[in-house]
């Protein structure tokens, strides 16, 4: 049974900006500030939640949280390379929102829904429509898991698996936790860095009363992005032993800077989250105004790696359809 109460989390989800007036108003902008605005997206609609908009600085147009949510008329140019399914999802689909394309691990996209709308996502274009049926579906991806026991990890992606409800959710992992093949259980989520409310006490516990070890994958791609409400959940998560890892991807007029990304991962190891990737955008279609080229990418990343610690560097990595890993890009190579 659904409940009706609304859960705090929800309720600031409800709250969100969905219209782009509203969103630059509340920043002291208005449409004509930003060039080349798309004040009405039809198909991937504006969706900010209010703490993540309340990081944004005051009166700029070009705040790099601001950039990452504004819709573009750039996003409807065609633009060579750039593709609906970048990353082969399409082919590694095993049926049921499962994807495995490498060993040992296997990804069930649990749910289409995301807290917040980001402009450059590779899975703008996912047919989620097609991932209905939810209960139905996760058994029909657990039988399979469960099915093979060269798989040690399981991933929960989507979309961002913490928009499922706690009943859910918990349904989930205990299912899967159940599966004594299992090791690990590994969440995608930009909830913690858009919707810290989302990090109740309960869905604390369902993280970390099961027999599988919890790993957190967040993603944050500035450090403006760690507000004190996102540090605070963040250090609940440490506490109770929550392995916490930071994924980014590399965008041209957000973090395409060495100095940058030397903030962002000293700030994210202040809250004890290590940096694991920095992508390099999937070639998806309406999100080729953030790319930064492989030379642009190499040479901020070797700055990066001047400045601080080898642990505190993120490995640049690109999805390759077909390939049995993230594909690193090597910082040595010719420009
Ligand atoms: C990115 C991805 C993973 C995770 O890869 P790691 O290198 O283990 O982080 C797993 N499965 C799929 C389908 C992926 O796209
Ligand atoms: S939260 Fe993740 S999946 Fe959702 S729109 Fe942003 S990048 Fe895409």
């Amino acid at each position: 049974m659904e409940t009706c109460q609304n859960s705090p989390w929800q309720s600031a989800l409800a709250a969100s900006f969905t219209d782009v007036r509203a969103l630059l108003d509340s920043l002291g902008l208005s449409p004509e500030d930003i060039p080349e605005l798309d004040p009405e997206p039809n198909r991937f609609r504006l969706l900010v939640p209010r703490g993540f908009a309340a990081l944004m600085r005051h009166g700029d147009p070009n705040d790099p949280l601001l950039h990452q949510v504004l819709p573009r008329r750039a996003e409807h140019d065609a633009v060579d390379g750039f593709v609906t399914d970048p990353v082969g999802d399409g082919a590694a689909n095993l049926g049921d929102g499962l994807l495995q394309k490498y060993a040992g691990r296997a990804l069930l996209m649990a749910t289409g829904a995301c807290a917040v709308h980001c402009r450059y996502c590779f899975r703008r274009h996912y047919p989620y429509s097609s991932l209905a049926g939810r209960e139905s579906r996760h058994e029909a991806a657990i039988a399979r898991i469960r099915a093979d026991p060269s798989l040690t990890e399981a991933i929960l992606s989507g979309g961002d698996p913490l928009m499922l409800d706690d009943r859910r959710l918990e349904r989930l992992v205990r299912q899967l936790d159940a599966i004594p093949h299992l090791q690990r259980l590994r969440i995608h989520t930009r909830l913690p860095v858009v919707l810290p409310e989302r990090i109740e006490e309960r869905l604390v516990r369902i993280l970390t009363s099961m027999r599988m070890r919890p790993v957190l994958v967040i993603h944050a791609n500035h450090p403006r992005e760690l507000g004190t409400e996102t540090c605070g959940a963040l250090q609940r998560l440490h506490r109770e032993d929550v392995t916490l890892l930071n994924q980014s991807v590399l965008l041209k007029g957000v973090n395409d800077d060495p100095e940058v990304l030397q903030n962002l991962s000293e700030r994210l190891f202040e809250q004890n989250v290590l940096p694991y990737y920095i992508h390099q955008l999937d070639r998806v279609q309406g999100a080729a105004h953030f790319g930064v080229s492989d030379g642009d990418a190499r040479r901020i990343l070797n700055g990066l790696r001047a400045r601080i610690p080898g642990y505190l560097v993120p490995r640049l990595v690109r999805e390759i359809p077909g390939g049995d890993s993230k594909t690193p890009i090597d910082c040595n190579g010719e420009p």
